[in-house]
This record gives structure tokens, C-alpha cells and sequence, in this order.
């Protein structure tokens, strides 16, 4: 009963606040169709992911985790007219998804789709940029911890998606991999001398879980 009343809450705030354009209402259409997860950013998170870019001025965004671009179109639609939106996508098939989603949406042009292990992806990228955005596999995220260090500007804002997993965070299985990097991930990131950060603890329509946020020193 207590998830309904969290759902009907978010369904009312994204009703009033998250309201997607044609591209993105197209975008979820497609996604349907090639049977792509549905583990896609909700729309009140995408229009968090895009007040917050609008926020600093980015001009150049950093995205872990493609899937078929829901998040990526929110954040391109934030970025200054000269910028640019980089996002990382172990699938070719989702990054080819997602270069169309990315087109249709008018950015095109602003978006640069490296597919391939996002870690291979890092080594080849240098900074600055104004914003990286985590939302891919959970057992990595120290790693693009490291590499967000790296290629943040300093005031630049980090973003991390999925670091409380229904509460799994606080004592993870050894068998939940997925947990237990959040977990590194959150002890390292607040241990970390180069970030101030914090963790809004979400619940609604992707279930019980936070977004962690961080200021690169
Ligand atoms: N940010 C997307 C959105 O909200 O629209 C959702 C991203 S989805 C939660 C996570 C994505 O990370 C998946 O598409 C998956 O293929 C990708 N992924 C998983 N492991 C990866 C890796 N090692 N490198 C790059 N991408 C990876």
C-alpha cells in the first residue's frame, strides 16, 4: 500500500513537472517495440537530470550508460547551444537505438555515442567536462569514480544513479554484486578529498532507491 501511494505521487508530480516532448514520447514508443529494458530514468528524473545541467551551464556532459538515450535526450536538452553531450554504451544495438533517438530529438549533432566497455571508452576521454552522469553497471562504480576525478572541472557536478538499491546498500549479499559497488562506491565517494556529495534517498516509480550528487573540488 505504501508503494501505491509513493507511485500515485510521482505519477501526479510528473504529470505536473515532467511532461515529455514528442521526441521523448516517441522515443519510449521505439523503445517498446525493440523490446529494449525498461530501466530507462523516469520522466521526473529526467527533468531533474536536465534542471540540474541547466543549473551549472554545462557545456560538455559525460554520460555512463546509454540504453536507447531517455536520459541522454533530457541532458542534451540542457546543454548550452555549443555543447556537447558524450555518453558510454556497452551495446552497439543500444547505441545504434539511441543515435537515432538522438537525431530524432534535434541533438544529434551535439551527441557523441562511444560504444564498447565504458571503461575502454574512459582512457581514450580528457576533460574538463561539466557534469558526468553514472548510470551504468553498479559493480564499476569506483572505478568511474576515479575516472569522474579525473575529468571533472573543478565546481563540475557528479551524478550517480541507483546507490541505495531497496536499502541492499546498507548490508549487501555476497552475492549482489550490483549492491556491494554501490556500497565501495559511496564509502569511497564520501571518504573521497577531491568531492562534497550527498544521497537523496528516492522512492516512486522506479521503486526505493538514491541519486547520489557530488561537487568535484
Ligand atoms: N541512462 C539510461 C537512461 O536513463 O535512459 C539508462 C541506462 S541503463 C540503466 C544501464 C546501461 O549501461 C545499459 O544500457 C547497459 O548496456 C550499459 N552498460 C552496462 N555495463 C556497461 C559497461 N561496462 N560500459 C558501458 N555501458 C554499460
Amino acid at each position: 500500500a505504501d508503494n501505491q501511494i509513493f507511485e500515485a505521487v510521482d505519477q501526479f508530480i510528473d504529470g505536473l513537472f515532467g511532461s515529455e516532448d514528442q521526441a521523448l514520447i516517441r522515443l519510449r514508443q521505439r523503445a517498446a517495440e525493440a523490446g529494449l529494458p525498461h530501466i530507462e530514468v523516469s520522466a521526473g528524473q529526467g527533468k531533474l537530470l536536465y534542471l540540474l545541467a541547466k543549473l551549472i551551464g554545462a557545456r560538455r556532459i559525460l554520460e555512463i550508460g546509454t540504453l536507447g538515450g531517455y536520459s541522454g535526450v533530457w541532458l542534451g536538452r540542457a546543454l548550452q547551444a555549443d555543447g556537447e553531450l558524450v555518453t558510454l554504451e556497452l551495446d552497439p544495438a543500444y547505441a545504434a537505438f539511441a543515435r537515432t533517438s538522438f537525431n530524432e530529438a534535434g541533438i544529434g549533432s551535439q551527441t557523441l555515442i562511444l560504444p564498447g566497455p565504458a571503461l575502454a571508452s574512459l582512457a581514450s576521454l580528457t576533460g574538463p567536462f561539466d557534469l558526468v552522469f553514472l548510470d551504468a553497471n553498479k559493480d564499476e562504480y569506483p572505478e568511474y569514480l576515479a575516472e569522474a576525478a579525473r575529468l571533472l572541472r573543478p565546481g563540475g557536478l557528479l551524478l550517480a544513479d541507483n546507490v541505495v538499491r531497496k536499502g541492499a546498500v546498507l548490508d549487501p549479499l555476497a552475492d549482489d554484486p550490483l549492491a556491494k559497488g554501490a556500497a565501495r562506491f559511496l564509502a569511497e565517494l564520501s571518504a573521497h578529498p577531491q568531492f562534497e556529495a550527498i544521497v537523496l534517498q528516492q522512492v516512486g516509480l522506479k521503486g526505493h532507491d538514491g541519486l547520489a550528487l557530488a561537487i568535484r573540488r
